[in-house]
C-alpha cells in the first residue's frame, strides 16, 4: 500500500514556481538529473573503495535514457548508490528545506533565471516538473540488507511512497511528459542536450539503444583550454560555487612532470556568505584518477588562499581512503607547492596586464593576500608584486599604487618607502604625521586595512628600500625632496624657549606615563603635536594586531611632539603664565593628547572625549566653568582648530 504525504510548504511553493510558470530552457531538468545520477555513481565508486559487500560490487557505472513513445515517458537511469526508503522520503520529501525557501525568494526577488541556478539551491531535483505531469523515482540501496522503494508525485501537494521491484542497484527516474514537453522523447533532441549541458560528466551516458555513449566524459578540467569557451569555464564556477556572477579569474592546469595531476581553480566572485546565507565552505575538490576522493578538502592550498574554489585532479594520488600514507601526504605537499605558486604567477599576470580586473579582485581579496606576507616567508617576493595601496600623490581612495611603482619614483635623495597606518584614507589623510611629508613632496601610502599592520611583519623591505611608518621618531628629511622656499620664520614665530620649557613641564606633570617624553618638534607644520614612535616597530603593530584579533592590550607608550609654532601653543603658553590653575590648561593637553590618538587611529574609546569636549566648546565660545566673570572675559579663546573637530579644516 503507497503511503501519502503532503510537501512541505517551501517544496509546494517552489512546485507551483516551476509547474506554472514558463520556461524557455526547460532542458535543464535533464541537466539536474544527469548531475544526481553522477554524484550517485562518485559516491558509489567512492563506497566500492571501502566495502566490498555492497550490492552489486562490480557494476561498471553508466547512465542510461530509456524513451517509451507509447507511454509518453523517458527514463534516467543510473547504477549509483542508489537510495533507501528513509533516503528517499529525506531527499525527495518531507524535510525543512532552506534551499527551497531561498530559491523561491530568490525567484521572488529576480534573482537570476530559474533554470540557471536551480541546481544551485539543492532542490535541482524538482526542475523536472517543469516537463512532468507524474514523476515516479524507483531507487534501490546500494546496502545488501535493503529493498527497493517508489516515491511519486504528479508536482501538486503530495507525494507517496511504496514499495516497489529493482533487482541491482541504483535508481530509475520515470518522467511521465507533459504534452508539451514530448520533444524530449526525440532521441536526437536528448543527445543535443547531453552534449550541451552535460559533455564532461565522467560517466557515459547511453542514449537509447545507441551501443556508446554520447558525451565525452572528459571532465572539463581534463580538457584542453583551448577546446573550452568562457561560458563554459563560468557554468562549471557556478556549479561549484553558490554565485550566480563570473568568476574574478581562472587558472587551468595541466601538469606533467614531476607531478601528474589536472586542476581548475577559480576566485570567487565574493568573500560574503552565498545566497542562502552560509559561508561557503573552503576547500577544493579532489579527485584521484576521476574518483572523487573528498568534497572539500583545505590541505592543497595554504589558509591564506582558502578563498580559492576549485577542482584538483591527480593522477599520482593512492586510491586509498587514507590519506595518511606517507606517499598521499608527500604528493599533496608537493601539489600544494605547485598549486599555490601557479596562483600567485596567475595574480601577477593579471596585476601586470589586466590591472583594472585585478584591482578590483585585490579590494575584495586583498586581505588574504596581506595575511600570507605576513605569514608565508618563500612566497614573499610573489606577494609583494601583488600589494597595492592608496597613496598620498593623488589622496584618492580609488586609486591604487604598486610598491613597484612607488619605488619608480621616489623623491630626490630618498631611499626608503614611507606609510602611514590609520583606519581609513579619509581620516589618515589628515595626520599631522603627514605635514612634513607633504612640504617636502615626498609621497606616502596609506596602510589602511585592518590587516595592514599584520602585514608589515613580513614587509620590512622592498627590494633595498626599507619601509618607515610616518610616526617614528627618527625620520630625517633633510635632503630629501624639495622643502621649497617657505622659510621657517613664514610659519610663525615659535614660542620662546622659557615658555615652551614650562608648557613642557605642564604637559609631562598631566600625561605622566602615558608618554615617553614631550618635545618640541622641527617636522610639524599645520598641526599643533604629534605622537611618535621610537624603536621597536614591531610592538607598535603588535597593538593594532592585537586589537584586530579583538585582545586586550596596552596602548603603545610614545613621545609627543609639540609644534612650539602653532597658535595652540602659544595661546596654551600665554594662559599658563598668567592663570596656572586654570583647569582649560590640563583639559586641554589632554584632549590634544587624544586627539593624537585619534588621528593615529590609536584611541582606544573616543566617545570618553565627550564630556572634555562640551567644556572645551562652553569655553571656546565664552563662558568659563570656573563662572569666574574677570578671568571668563580675558580668557584667551581655546582655538579648537584640532583638524578632528573640524570637517571644514579639510586641508587634503
Ligand atoms: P542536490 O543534488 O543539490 O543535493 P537535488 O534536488 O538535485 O539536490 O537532489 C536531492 C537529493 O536527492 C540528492 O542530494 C540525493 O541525495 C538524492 N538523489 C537525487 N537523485 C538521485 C539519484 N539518481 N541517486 C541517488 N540519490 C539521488
Ligand atoms: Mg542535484
Amino acid at each position: 500500500m503507497a503511503e501519502t504525504r503532503a510537501f512541505q510548504a517551501e517544496i509546494r511553493q517552489l512546485l507551483d514556481i516551476l509547474v506554472h510558470s514558463l520556461y524557455t530552457e526547460r532542458e535543464i531538468f535533464l541537466r539536474e538529473l544527469l548531475s544526481n545520477a553522477s554524484d550517485a555513481l562518485n559516491r558509489a565508486q567512492f563506497e566500492q573503495l571501502t566495502q566490498h559487500d555492497m550490492l552489486d560490487a562490480d557494476a561498471e557505472p553508466e547512465i542510461r535514457l530509456a524513451m517509451d513513445e507509447g507511454a509518453g515517458t523517458l527514463t534516467v537511469s543510473d547504477n549509483g548508490i542508489g537510495m533507501a526508503r528513509a533516503d528517499m522520503e529525506q531527499n525527495l520529501g518531507v524535510i525543512a528545506h532552506s534551499g527551497a525557501k531561498a530559491f523561491v525568494a530568490a525567484m521572488q526577488e529576480g534573482k537570476g533565471a530559474a533554470q540557471d541556478v536551480i541546481g544551485q539551491f539543492g532542490v535541482g531535483f524538482y526542475s523536472v516538473f517543469m516537463v512532468a505531469q507524474r514523476v515516479r523515482v524507483v531507487s534501490r540501496s546500494h546496502l545488501q540488507d535493503e529493498r527497493a522503494w517508489a516515491w511519486e508525485s504528479g508536482g501538486d501537494e503530495t507525494w507517496t511512497i511504496e514499495e516497489a521491484e529493482r533487482e541491482r542497484r541504483g535508481t530509475d527516474v520515470i518522467i511521465t511528459l507533459r504534452d508539451d514537453a514530448k520533444e524530449f522523447l526525440k532521441p536526437f533532441r536528448l543527445k543535443d542536450v547531453v552534449r550541451r549541458h552535460s559533455d564532461y560528466i565522467a560517466f557515459p551516458i547511453v542514449v537509447g539503444d545507441d551501443g556508446e555513449a554520447t558525451n565525452r566524459q572528459t571532465a572539463l578540467w581534463r580538457q584542453g583550454a583551448r577546446d573550452i569557451s568562457a561560458e563554459q569555464y563560468g557554468e562549471f564556477y557556478r556549479t561549484l560555487t553558490l554565485d550566480f556572477g563570473e568568476p574574478r579569474a581562472h587558472l587551468h592546469v595541466r601538469a606533467d612532470v614531476p607531478l601528474q595531476f589536472y586542476a581548475l581553480l577559480y576566485v570567487p566572485q565574493g568573500d560574503g556568505p552565498n545566497l542562502l546565507g552560509m559561508q561557503r565552505e573552503p576547500g577544493l575538490k579532489l579527485y584521484a584518477r576521476k574518483v572523487l576522493i573528498e568534497e572539500a578538502t583545505t590541505d592543497l592550498l595554504p589558509e591564506w588562499l582558502q578563498f580559492v574554489v576549485g577542482v584538483v585532479d591527480s593522477e599520482d594520488l593512492p586510491l586509498s581512503v587514507s590519506r595518511e600514507s606517507v606517499q598521499a601526504t608527500r604528493v599533496m605537499a608537493r601539489l600544494k607547492q605547485t598549486l599555490t605558486r601557479r596562483l600567485l604567477g596567475e595574480l601577477k599576470r593579471m596585476a601586470e596586464k589586466e590591472r583594472e580586473r585585478y584591482l578590483e579582485l585585490w579590494q575584495v581579496f586583498g586581505r588574504y593576500l596581506r595575511q600570507g606576507l605576513a605569514v608565508s616567508e618563500e612566497e614573499r617576493e610573489s606577494l609583494e608584486a601583488l600589494l597595492f595601496f592608496n597613496s598620498t600623490r593623488d589622496d584618492d581612495a580609488a586609486s591604487w599604487h604598486s610598491l613597484q611603482d612607488y619605488a619608480g619614483r621616489l623623491a630626490q635623495g630618498q631611499t626608503d618607502i614611507y606609510y602611514i597606518l590609520g583606519e581609513d584614507i579619509h581620516s589618515a589623510r589628515r595626520s599631522p604625521h603627514l605635514d612634513a611629508f607633504r612640504r617636502r613632496g615626498i609621497e606616502v601610502l596609506y596602510f589602511t586595512d585592518p590587516v595592514d599592520p599584520f602585514m608589515l611583519m613580513g614587509l620590512e623591505t622592498y627590494g633595498e628600500h626599507r619601509l618607515r611608518n610616518v610616526d617614528e621618531a627618527d625620520i630625517d628629511l633633510e635632503g630629501i625632496g624639495d622643502a621649497g622656499d617657505e622659510a621657517e620664520d613664514e610659519q610663525g614665530e615659535a614660542l620662546g624657549e622659557s615658555d615652551f620649557d614650562a608648557l613642557q613641564a605642564r604637559f609631562r606633570a598631566v600625561l605622566g606615563e602615558r608618554v615617553q617624553e614631550v618635545r618640541a618638534s622641527h617636522s610639524l607644520v599645520d598641526s599643533p603635536a604629534r605622537l611618535v614612535s621610537g624603536e621597536g616597530a614591531q610592538e607598535r603593530y603588535l597593538y593594532r594586531v592585537n586589537r584586530l584579533l579583538e585582545r586586550e592590550v596596552e596602548l603603545p607608550v610614545r613621545t609627543l611632539e609639540l609644534n612650539p609654532r602653532h597658535a595652540l601653543l602659544h595661546n596654551l603658553g600665554g594662559m599658563l603664565a598668567s592663570r596656572p590653575q586654570d583647569p582649560l590648561i590640563d583639559a586641554t593637553i589632554e584632549q590634544l593628547y587624544e586627539t593624537a590618538l585619534l588621528q593615529d587611529g590609536l584611541h582606544p574609546d573616543p566617545a570618553a572625549m565627550a564630556d572634555r569636549l562640551l567644556l572645551l566648546m562652553e569655553a571656546a565660545t565664552g563662558r568659563t566653568p570656573a563662572a569666574d566673570e574677570e578671568s571668563a572675559a580675558d580668557a584667551p579663546a581655546v582655538e579648537a582648530n584640532g583638524e578632528a573637530f573640524d570637517e571644514s579644516a579639510d586641508s587634503g
